[in-house]
């Protein structure tokens, strides 16, 4: 098996502050978020992970700054997402999932309970349903019913080299994904961890479902890592000053 390399892709940003992205803090000291989507290819397999969220949803949601189309970062990088067969979809937040249109021939990877938690009886709270577009949700249903979901239930080996870790937390049924590259094993760890801090400190981010999920995920993203320097956050605007840049907005790890 050919080792992967790891495009990461930033397609908004948003100026938070610490106390928005670390549970406990009050300091309210300036923070930059990003928001990305990642593409893992050693020539033989190409896995989009995560959709992100379209332009128009952008506009709805307070503060969040459009960067780059992602069907353009994905060209950039020579990937044409409608030939992608397999996304894995790190859990079904609204800039997690949105740009599904983009992947008409894709199998979707799923935790089960992920899937069963945003059509269950929490959903009509705000708490959950905030970070929510409930299009997206109707959309994976109309997935499944068309056989294009792939349910995962922990651990699962989705093509040689890149695995996927249920790790909750964050959400019922947040994933990783491990993968084997160049370098060693790298973690993406999407919203497993946001920030550096989140898993560097133990602190989760706020939004949150279960407090042990999410330090159990700290520790399984450690331990899979060869180093810590491969983990990968879902939201930390450093990571595009911590990895080489091979195009606009678009870093890689190889
Ligand atoms: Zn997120």
């Amino acid at each position: 098996m050919q080792p992967y390399k790891i495009y990461i892709m930033q397609y908004a940003r948003r100026d938070a502050s610490s106390s928005e992205v670390l549970l406990g803090d009050f300091h309210n000291a300036p923070c930059e978020m990003g928001y990305y989507m990642w593409a893992l290819s050693n020539g033989e397999h190409t896995v989009v992970v995560d959709m992100g969220f379209t332009e128009e949803e952008c506009g709805k949601r307070a503060g969040r700054i459009w960067m780059a189309d992602p069907a353009k970062n994905m060209d950039a990088i020579g990937i044409d997402p409608a030939k992608v067969e397999h996304v894995i979809v790190t859990h079904l937040h609204y800039d997690h999932v949105g740009n599904y249109a983009l992947f008409p021939k894709a199998t979707f990877y799923v935790q089960e309970d992920e899937m069963a938690f945003w059509t269950g009886r929490y959903v009509k709270y705000r708490v959950f349903n905030q970070a929510m577009n409930v299009d997206d949700v109707v959309a994976m249903v109309r997935f499944n019913y068309e056989g294009r979901i792939a349910f995962c239930s922990g651990r699962m080996e989705i093509v040689p080299g890149i695995t996927v870790h249920r790790v909750s937390g964050h959400t019922k049924g947040m994933q990783m994904v491990e993968v084997v590259t160049a370098s060693g094993t790298a973690v993406v760890a999407s919203d497993a961890s946001h920030m550096y801090r989140n898993f560097q400190e133990y602190t989760p981010f706020p939004i949150l479902h279960d407090i042990p999920g999410m330090l159990d995920g700290f520790e399984l993203m450690r331990k899979l890592a060869s180093k810590e320097e491969l983990i990968i956050p879902g939201h930390d605007a450093d990571v595009m000053k911590r990895f080489p840049a091979v195009a606009d907005g678009i870093a890689i790890v190889e």
